[in-house]
């Protein structure tokens, strides 16, 4: 059980269709020397507050918490109980989230909607369509670390032999390289393309409205326009360390590398080892799983879980579109997916690209407005209960 995450109860009229409201405490480590002013002060300045997490997800269980003590204290009460799962080890993919489903599990709680951080409301991430649009994830890739190795005769670096172990590593993380995983668009993905489609510019969206048919064509078009957009439609592999002699003037013995994969719906753990195997096709490259999660299914957007969603974004940011989307990155939200059909993936805020790339980097911040509309989106969403 982890030692931090907190799993709240707020009784509703009716404990039939319970809604679970998810955000983390944790943030990821900072570089001080990076940051313009001190990362953990929660500065004020030109209109927005500064600091780790302001965006990955303090600011979401900040307003969050703020939506639902303003409510208390109104004398109100949700029409269906309201759990809040804040966990504390997000970033480190720990275990609070998996003690809360477990523990709802064990309660017989089966909830009728869940909502955790993941899309925000974004602007020029989608070609042609000037509008801002809230982008809400309705399933997050599968991650796979596998790790491939080789060995082979060592030696002195000065009188090296053809094809040793770094060779042949090397040789299989090209042949990785140069044969990606075929692009597919998958459901959230067209419905994406089809919906935002219609409001793109003129020259694009001919091309949009006949994105069924086009899907194979649309789905390399995706794969060139950027690592975003190549990420939605495929299977992405990349090398993250590498390891050979210990020593700069010795023959590597062995050689390993980490490959981190993120494996798109419709695909699974297993097809994905099967298909790296073949791509590689050498016996002396050993492929070890070392940690997996399968992509989360998909939830439905055409019943009264997205509907919600939909009109608390409305009332919060009521000039922004609505689309559903893959979520690339990993939450807490997947382990809910086991209690539950509708799990979305959220964070209440207008992100610019710039602000996106603070995530996780250097002098993250969120707009004092964007809080603002946060509250109004969870209180929206609070009251919106009775009528879903
Ligand atoms: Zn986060």
């Amino acid at each position: 059980m982890a030692r931090r995450g907190l799993l709240l109860h707020w009784r509703g009229a009716s404990d039939e269709h319970p809604v679970v409201l998810m955000a983390h405490q944790d943030v990821v480590p900072v570089v001080p020397e990076e940051w313009t002013g001190d990362p953990f002060s929660g500065d004020v300045r030109d209109g927005a507050v500064w600091g780790r997490g302001t965006l990955d997800d303090k600011g979401s269980l900040t307003v969050l918490l703020e939506a639902v003590e303003s409510l208390l204290g109104e004398g109100f009460v949700p029409a269906h109980d309201v759990w809040l799962s804040l966990g504390d080890d997000e970033e480190v993919a720990g275990t609070s989230a998996g003690a809360a489903v477990a523990r709802l599990r064990g309660l017989g709680v089966r909830p009728w909607l869940v909502l955790d951080e993941g899309g925000a409301v974004v602007t020029g991430a989608f070609p042609g369509v000037e509008a801002p649009v809230a982008v809400v994830g309705v399933t997050e890739k599968g991650i796979l670390d596998v790790e491939i190795s080789t060995s082979a005769a060592g030696g002195h670096a000065s009188t090296p032999e053809r094809g040793g172990a770094t060779w042949r590593l090397a040789r299989a993380i090209t042949r990785l390289e140069s044969r990606p995983f075929p692009p597919a668009m998958t459901g959230p993905v067209l419905e994406m393309v089809d919906g935002l489609g219609r409001h793109s510019s003129r020259s694009l969206r001919p091309l949009f409205a006949f994105a069924a048919p086009l899907a194979p064509v649309l789905a390399r078009v995706f794969t060139r326009v950027s690592p975003e957009t190549n990420a939605m439609v495929r299977t992405t592999v990349v090398a993250t360390m590498l390891q050979g002699a210990p020593g700069a003037n010795v023959v590597a013995t062995s050689a390993r590398a980490n490959l981190n994969i993120r494996i798109a719906p419709g695909e699974t753990v297993a097809s994905v080892v099967q298909r790296l195997r073949r791509v590689v096709d050498d016996e002396e490259v050993e492929l070890r799983v070392v940690a997996s999660s399968e992509p989360s299914p998909v939830s439905p957007t055409d019943g009264p879980q997205f509907g919600l969603v939909r009109a608390a974004v409305a009332a919060a940011y009521p000039e922004a579109l609505v689309t559903p989307y893959v979520m690339l990155g990993a939450s807490d939200a997947r382990h809910f997916t086991a209690i539950a059909e509708h799990v979305y993936r959220f964070s209440p805020f207008a992100m610019t690209r710039e602000q996106r790339e603070t995530l996780h980097g250097t002098d993250e911040h969120v707009t004092v407005d964007a809080l603002g509309r946060g509250v109004v989106f969870y209180r929206a969403l609070l009251r919106g209960l009775g009528a879903a």
